[in-house]
């Protein structure tokens, strides 16, 4: 059942039947990573659609493996979500990035009104601990709330609306930041929307792809912006990696961008470079 060879970590296809000692394989070789620090973050710029000026970065887990070389998260996101060390994993990215941020507002002036954004999966939404996970994550780090910004996708609002609004109130309470991932690919009515404290919608990729070339998706994107507009929420584009998408999104309005465009996911060290030209 493994299509990946000689290993686990090729691409985990959730569809695939794995036997139970192909998953149990799975879950040793991640828990092992954990324990012996083979996950990295890397960083992604999020800028200013008319300054690119950095106001965010998004952080990406990778594992650096010891045989296969740096791995992406298709390749094991999939499987430690269906194993649970998704909870860890995922407490370990937010601890690193709350760290991170704190580090290079400790070494750059210019890092001061900086973001950070740390992805979420569904089962650590779930997670009953997850609230006080990133209390405490804040707290370690010494890092205000207002300047973490936590990624949800729709799919996980509307799996069940009412816990996952109690679980948003309640992080809302603790100060941060919720921006809804993927924006545009799941099925989220225009009313829940309304009611949920999401203070950043993320277009989804797909819909920048062609949006220089493809009237449908200009008439979509801007739809999306006014959307924003209307619920007092932040607009950002995904995926730009031309100066024709970004001229027709900064255009139609929308706030900030991320993409190949404006810089690949980075090192920190990379980062703290960016923000000395900030300075500049
Ligand atoms: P995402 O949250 O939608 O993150 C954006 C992905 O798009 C990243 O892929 C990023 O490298 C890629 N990307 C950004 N700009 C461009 C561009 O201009 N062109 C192209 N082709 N790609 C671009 P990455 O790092 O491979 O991450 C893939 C997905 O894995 C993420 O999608 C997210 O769903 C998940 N992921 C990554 N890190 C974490 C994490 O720490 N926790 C959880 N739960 N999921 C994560
Ligand atoms: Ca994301
Ligand atoms: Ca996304
Ligand atoms: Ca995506």
């Amino acid at each position: 059942a493994k299509r990946a060879g000689r290993n686990g970590y090729a691409i985990f296809d959730p569809t695939m039947t794995l036997s139970v000692l192909e998953e149990a394989q799975q879950r040793a070789d991640i828990e092992h990573a954990l324990e012996h620090d083979e996950f990295r973050v890397l960083y992604q710029p999020v800028v200013d659609m008319t300054t690119q000026q950095l106001i965010a970065v998004e952080a990406l887990v990778r594992w650096q493996h010891p045989r296969d070389g740096l791995l992406g998260p298709y390749h094991f996101i999939a499987s430690a979500e269906a194993n649970g060390l998704i909870v860890p994993l995922g407490r370990w990215v937010l601890r690193q990035a709350c760290a991170q941020l704190a580090r290079w507002r400790a070494e750059s002036p210019a890092a001061a009104g900086l973001h950070v954004n740390v992805n979420l999966s569904a089962r650590q939404f779930q997670y009953a601990g997850l609230v006080e996970d990133v209390a405490e994550a804040l707290a370690d780090a010494g890092l205000d709330a207002a300047s973490l910004t936590l990624e949800i996708t729709e799919s996980m609002l509307m799996a069940d609306i009412e816990t996952a609004k109690e679980t948003l109130y309640a992080l809302r309470g603790l100060g941060v930041r919720l921006a809804i991932d993927d924006f545009g690919t799941g099925y989220s009515s225009l009313s829940y929307l309304k009611q949920l404290p999401v203070d950043v919608i993320k277009i989804d990729k797909t819909f920048v792809d062609e949006v220089h070339i493809d009237e449908d998706d200009v008439a979509l994107v801007d739809a999306v912006a006014g959307l924003g507009q209307a619920l007092k929420m932040k607009t950002v584009a995904e995926g730009i990696e031309t100066d024709a998408q970004w001229d027709t999104l900064r255009k139609i309005g929308i706030d900030h961008g991320q993409g190949y465009l404006f810089g690949r996911p980075a090192e920190q060290e990379r980062i703290l470079e960016m923000l000395a030209v900030t300075v500049a």
